[in-house]
């Protein structure tokens, strides 16, 4: 997957990118990631990107010749491959999840517009970018975040970009629900012990403890996520003990 990232700050995205799963997912050709300097995409002696908006109010608004410039000089000369994505970073559009992630995962070209200070210019949002992603309902100061979030999160779900370090169809979210919890060495720590079933070494036993530890966590901190999950016929019977456990702590609680 080729990805190329337009942004005036590109040394702080160099680091992230080039430690572990990142850096390992660039060396293994999974991954190609390009840094573009807006600057050098600007004109003139002084290179301008930004000006203050036309109506006067506060802060500067990157302007459109550099971002569609940089965009031009990246697509130009790929005459015949799929058109990339090109993605606008902006706290208006459509807030990133793990299905957005897989979704850009099955893209071979991605192209990420980060903004800064009041953002860019509104034509590059109508004539320029073909998707426009939020991380959330709260306002950074500049795009790369985003851009270094979905780049993370879109590798990790490539085939051969975990390796041995775990199992991105198990991940929080990618089963529809949270995962439940891990144990690692020592069997018992400061008196508190592993539980038995996964020291058992029975694969079927550990298998179910995982699932319905996954059901129960999600129905602890996020009970929304079991109305869309895929559940079997044993999920739904968990769930509906984990219901009479709520119930009882109800009464419980009401009888006190
Ligand atoms: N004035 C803009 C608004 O109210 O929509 C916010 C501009 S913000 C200070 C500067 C840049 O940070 C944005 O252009 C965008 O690229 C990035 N940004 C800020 N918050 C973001 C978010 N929640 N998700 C993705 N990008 C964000």
């Amino acid at each position: 997957m080729q990805i190329d990232i337009i942004t005036l700050f590109p040394e702080m995205l160099e680091s992230y990118f080039g430690q572990s799963i990142l850096k390992r997912a660039q060396e293994a050709e999974l991954i190609d990631i390009r840094l573009h300097q807006l600057r050098d995409h600007a004109s003139g002696k002084h290179r301008i990107t930004d000006e203050p908006p036309y109506g006067g109010g506060g802060g500067m608004v990157l302007k459109p010749e550099p971002l569609f410039a940089a965009v031009d000089s990246i697509v130009s000369g790929a005459d015949g491959a799929p058109a990339p994505k090109i993605i606008l970073l902006t706290p208006q559009g459509k807030p990133f999840t793990q299905t957005v992630a897989t979704e850009l995962s099955q893209s071979p070209h991605l192209i990420f517009v980060c903004g800064r200070y009041e953002g860019v210019d509104e034509r590059v949002r109508q004539h320029l970018v073909t998707d426009e992603i939020s991380l959330g309902d709260y306002v950074l100061t500049g795009g790369e975040l985003g851009a270094m979030v979905i780049v993370d999160a879109v590798t990790r779900l490539l085939p051969g970009a975990l390796g041995a370090e775990g199992a991105a169809e198990t991940d929080s979210h990618a089963t529809g629900l949270l995962e439940g919890p891990h144990y690692t060495r020592p069997a018992t720590f400061q008196g508190h012990p592993v539980p038995e079933v996964l020291k058992s070494g029975h694969a079927a036993n550990i298998e179910r403890w995982h699932r319905e530890q996954a059901l129960r966590r999600t129905w602890q901190r996020r009970p929304d996520m079991l109305l869309t999950a895929e559940l079997s016929e044993d999920d739904r019977r968990f769930l509906a003990v984990l219901a009479l456990e709520s119930a009882d702590r109800l009464a419980k609680k009401t009888d006190s």
